[in-house]
């Protein structure tokens, strides 16, 4: 829900990318990979995928390290059909079971399985041909006439795809990273330089050094998760860094829905926390008083439905109702009676509006600065009038 900057993404890429090939180890396994194994996708050679001469693999290994993940997508065709298969072989079997939900047996739901794939192989991003390739090499009337032969279809594509994310693995996996420097991790997190998880806002993300170790205490996101997507296990802009409730326990290897904090922006007007106070609630709260009467509700446009219900951030911002109400209190009473002096105080202390929103609000609410302090955008969207 916080939009992050890529300014250290970039600053630190190059240190990154020295490091990652400095052991020559991801760049050397390239001489050992089987030339001659099939890539069922395609019909093209395995290797082709990775690149058919070491030079073009060596520049590819270097976009996939640092470079933004939608613009790889962009300029290579095969790692866009790559993406679009591994989302299929991701969601292909709950989403059936959605799409198939309320129809009813016979011609109708023979008619819904063939749009299920068909609209797979014709998505946003371009035409699977991978998909299409297996859709043309199987007896389309079979795969439509029952969920369990569909199911067979999903699963002959997925295995060759896991093939294919089997010989990626020989050089991408995440294991390199210790490989290369057991400290790795912790430095990325350092580098990104990220305080609060950007999925919820609420939970610190820390890192520090302890004899002279740096440690943190954080997740560090694969935003595509490194089972399906393995080519982009070692890609900077797949770290997110956040808590580990949010990735662990929330996210875990889901995409659809969830905005990527460096690339998918969240247009922070279409995505509102706001307070609804019945009539009898008592703001007296703040010095001690129960929140009942009050409710937190997030306005939002549609398509961040997803992502509000993946980290449940409906449920989660209920429990700050009382700071919803602190802030409140303290807006009031800046607004109606002391704000001229307090006015007076910060003048005299040259205080710039971060520093008086930091010391009336205890946060900044600059929204570049969300990342910085728990509960920013929340605070941010209270300080819009009652
Ligand atoms: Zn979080």
């Amino acid at each position: 829900m916080i939009n992050l900057d890529d300014g250290n993404i970039q600053t630190y890429s190059m240190n990154y990318y020295d490091k990652m090939k400095g052991k020559g180890k991801l760049l050397n396994e390239y001489d050992l990979l089987d030339r001659t194994a099939d890539n069922l996708l395609n019909g093209k050679k395995m290797i082709d995928f990775l690149g058919d001469t070491k030079a073009k693999f060596k520049s590819l290994v270097k976009e996939l390290l640092i470079s933004r993940i939608d613009i790889i997508r962009k300029n290579y065709a095969e790692i866009n059909l790559y993406m679009m298969s591994a989302e299929f072989c991701q969601s292909a079997n709950s989403d059936m079971k959605v799409e198939l939900h309320n129809i009813k047996r016979g011609n109708l739901r023979e008619k819904a399985r063939r749009h299920f794939i068909e609209s797979r192989i014709s998505t946003e991003y371009g035409e699977n041909t991978w998909l299409k390739n297996h859709w043309l090499n199987s007896s389309l009337s079979k795969v439509c006439k029952s969920d369990d032969e569909l199911k067979i279809f999903i699963q002959k594509f997925t295995e060759k795809f896991n093939k294919l994310n089997n010989f990626v693995k020989k050089i991408f996996f995440y294991d390199q990273l210790e490989n290369v420097d057991k400290n790795l991790r912790h430095e990325i997190l350092l580098q990104l330089d990220i305080n609060v998880c950007p999925y919820c806002n609420r939970n610190y993300i820390s890192k520090f050094k302890k004899n002279g170790e740096l440690k943190s205490s954080a997740d560090l996101d694969h935003f595509y998760n490194k089972d399906k997507f393995t080519l982009f296990s070692l890609s900077l802009y797949n770290f997110v860094p956040s808590c580990q409730i949010c990735n662990s326990r929330l996210k875990g290897t889901k995409i659809k829905g969830i905005f990527h904090p460096y690339t998918q922006k969240i247009d922070y007007s279409d995505f509102c926390f706001k307070l609804m106070i019945e009539k009898d609630a008592d703001l007296s709260l703040f010095f001690g008083g129960n929140v009942e009467g009050l409710k937190i509700n997030i306005v939002h446009n549609e398509k961040y439905k997803d992502h509000i219900e993946t980290f449940q951030l409906d449920s989660l911002y209920n429990i700050h109702k009382n700071v919803a109400v602190e802030v409140l209190l303290k807006k009031q009473t800046y607004n109606q009676s002391y704000g001229h002096l307090m006015d007076k105080i910060f003048s005299d202390l040259n205080f710039n509006e971060t520093q008086k929103n930091l010391f009336l609000y205890g946060v900044d609410l600059e929204q570049s600065n969300f990342h910085e302090r728990p509960l920013s955008k929340f605070v941010f969207d209270l300080m819009d009038p009652l």
